[in-house]
């Protein structure tokens, strides 16, 4: 799988190389870089060693290029939301955990929900329809 992910507000690209690059603010006003990986179920957290993330706080992802608060609202506030372009140009929104710790990513696929991660289920009930 090699997708694209775009911002939903500028469509810039946040995947540069193996890594999804986000703008990152903590509790405290802090802000950083965070790089992700671009696999799902990869919960690997790229940073600068001064910017420190503590397990259980709530980080706001925006996003590097445009600053648009990637808060999945429609959804849950503590996800973020972006957009995957696959290899056939097929979009699917991208819902991951803004909780520092937590790991659970979800594809939203018309009117199903796909999940992924070890606390998937704290997010979407079994069989979620929108
Ligand atoms: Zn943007």
């Amino acid at each position: 799988m090699n997708n694209d992910y775009v911002c939903p507000f500028c469509r810039g690209h946040l995947k540069v190389k193996n890594s999804v690059i986000f703008s990152a603010r903590k509790p405290n006003g802090e802000r950083g870089i965070i790089l992700l990986s671009p696999e799902i179920g990869n919960y690997t957290v790229r940073k600068h060693s001064s910017f420190s993330l503590e397990d259980g706080e709530r980080i706001g992802l925006y996003c590097p290029i445009c600053h648009a608060n990637l808060m999945a609202q429609n959804y849950n506030n503590n996800l973020a939301r972006i957009i995957s372009i696959d290899e056939h140009g097929e979009e699917n929104i991208i819902l991951i955990s803004e909780i520092v710790g937590e790991r659970c990513t979800y594809i939203i696929d018309g009117k199903k929900v796909d999940r992924f991660g070890e606390d998937a289920m704290n997010y979407f009930g079994a069989g979620t329809e929108f």
